[in-house]
């Protein structure tokens, strides 16, 4: 079988596009949408998600506000910030970059988020709007993977989804965006029996684990659609060498960088055996921020009321 590798850049311009036409339109009634993200402490993994966010903002003529706060920040401090942006007009979508150092309760944190400017989708009340199939802000990944599987033609109705990972950032809202789109979803974790077997079950499969190649061969069924949520780093040669073979040139980029990504899809048994497969890194990656800027958009159309 010949294995289509599924462009998450070229999806996500296609997103920004039709998020420029959004922007446009508002723009007619003097509306600039606006992103804030709030970021504490220094780490750098966070702070390259934050740039790249605030330069898809410019990149889109939106307003953006990135508010840089000390790893020795309070949870009060950091709620009168997050006051002060539920207060500001000009903000329609509130971003806390997760995670939050120790001594923050995340809980308050995000449940402080006005849940009309909650991008994430992660207040209670934006949950309940998705579990109930209402429209509302969902959490990004998810929304850019369904954005995915529409765009590719997928059949979802009827089909068998395994969404392994059942995290409340992607693989719990995936597994509820699924299931109103009529797939037969089945949602699995650490304590799932016989995983190989369950997976094999699937004609859409999603891994979101945080393990680097856990699915191989043996998780495959023949004409898989195959969205690896999974971005894991390897470090050594050796293991290198290992998932994606002595000729490639992910081993030449380890020597040069350090680490090169894998997903929690094996990087080369897929092929042949799945009808099609994202790859990581350029999979699900850019659709995720892609996707925040759609619902940015989402959040300023709803609160502000353009047409
Ligand atoms: P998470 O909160 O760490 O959740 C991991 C899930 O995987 C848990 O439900 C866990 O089960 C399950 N799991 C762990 N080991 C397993 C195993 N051996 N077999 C079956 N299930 C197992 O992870 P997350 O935040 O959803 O992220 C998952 C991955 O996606 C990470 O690599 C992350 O970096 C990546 N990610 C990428 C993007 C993107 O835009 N590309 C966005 C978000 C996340 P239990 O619940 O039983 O512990």
């Amino acid at each position: 079988m010949k294995t289509r590798i599924l462009d998450g850049k070229e999806v996500a311009q296609a997103i920004k596009e039709e998020v420029a036409a959004e922007i446009q339109k508002l723009a007619q009634e003097n509306l600039v949408p606006g992103l804030a993200t709030v970021l504490v402490g220094a780490n750098p993994a966070s702070q390259l998600y934050v740039r790249s966010k605030t330069r898809t903002c410019k990149e889109l003529g939106m307003h953006s506000e990135a508010i840089q706060l000390s790893s020795q920040t309070t949870t009060e401090e950091l709620l009168q910030v997050i006051d002060r942006l539920n207060q500001a007009d000009e903000i329609d979508a509130i971003l806390v970059q997760l995670p939050l150092p120790d001594q923050i309760d995340e809980e308050r944190i995000l449940l402080a988020v006005r849940p009309d400017k909650d991008v994430d989708g992660f207040h209670p009340q934006n949950v309940g709007h998705l579990v109930s199939g209402k429209v509302g802000l969902a959490p990004c990944t998810p929304m850019g993977i369904m954005y995915l599987l529409k765009r590719e033609g997928v059949i979802l109705k009827g089909a068998e989804a395994v969404v392994v990972g059942r995290s409340n950032l992607v693989g719990k809202p995936l597994a509820f965006l699924l299931l109103h789109q009529h797939a037969t979803v089945t949602l699995c974790h650490s304590r799932t029996r016989d995983l190989p077997a369950v997976c094999r079950r699937a004609d859409i499969l999603v891994a979101a684990v945080g393990q680097p190649a856990l699915l191989t061969r043996d998780y495959l069924k023949e004409g898989v659609v195959i969205i690896d949520v999974g971005t894991n780093r390897v470090e050594s040669v050796e293991e290198g060498i290992r998932l994606f073979g002595k000729d490639s040139e992910r081993i030449a980029r380890i020597q040069a960088k350090g680490y090169t990504l894998v997903g929690d899809v094996h990087p080369r048994d897929p092929i042949g055996v799945a009808k099609a497969v994202t790859p990581v890194p350029g999979g699900v990656g850019p659709l995720t921020i892609a996707h925040l800027m759609k619902n940015t958009v989402t959040a300023c159309t709803m609160r502000r009321g353009g047409k």
